[in-house]
């Protein structure tokens, strides 16, 4: 959490001084009320903060899809990514081993032509 965050989520707290679903006075926690995500340039408002206990706020978490979806998508780039890396190092692989497999072909030919020289 950086500093500025911090102070604004001191700010949320002081103001509220309870969880605002439930009252509760421990574990408290400020929520972005509309999502740094979506709304980055509110992500320092403190007016668009919201104190909740921390089981509020997990539930807040689980009832609003826009941090779920986002939670989702990473993974999905991260499978892709790998997807990427794995394919373009069988590319590699497959490029290597043909480098060889031609080398070898090469050399066979040479030395057959040498035997064919040599026949004649
Ligand atoms: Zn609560
Ligand atoms: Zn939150």
């Amino acid at each position: 959490m950086t500093t500025k965050l911090k102070l604004w989520a001191d700010a949320v707290k002081a103001r509220d001084g309870r969880c605002l679903d439930c009252g509760s006075l421990e574990d408290l926690h400020a929520h972005h009320i509309k999502p740094k995500l979506t709304h980055p340039e509110l992500t320092l408002d403190v007016g668009n903060g919201k104190t909740l206990c921390y089981r509020c706020h997990k539930r807040e978490h689980e009832n609003n899809r826009g941090p779920r979806v986002r939670r989702e998508h990473r993974p999905q780039r991260k499978t892709l990514e790998r997807e990427y890396i794995r394919m373009r190092d069988r590319i590699k692989l497959l490029e290597a081993q043909n480098r060889n497999l031609v080398e070898k072909l090469t050399k066979t030919l040479t030395k057959l032509k040498h035997q064919t020289d040599k026949a004649a």
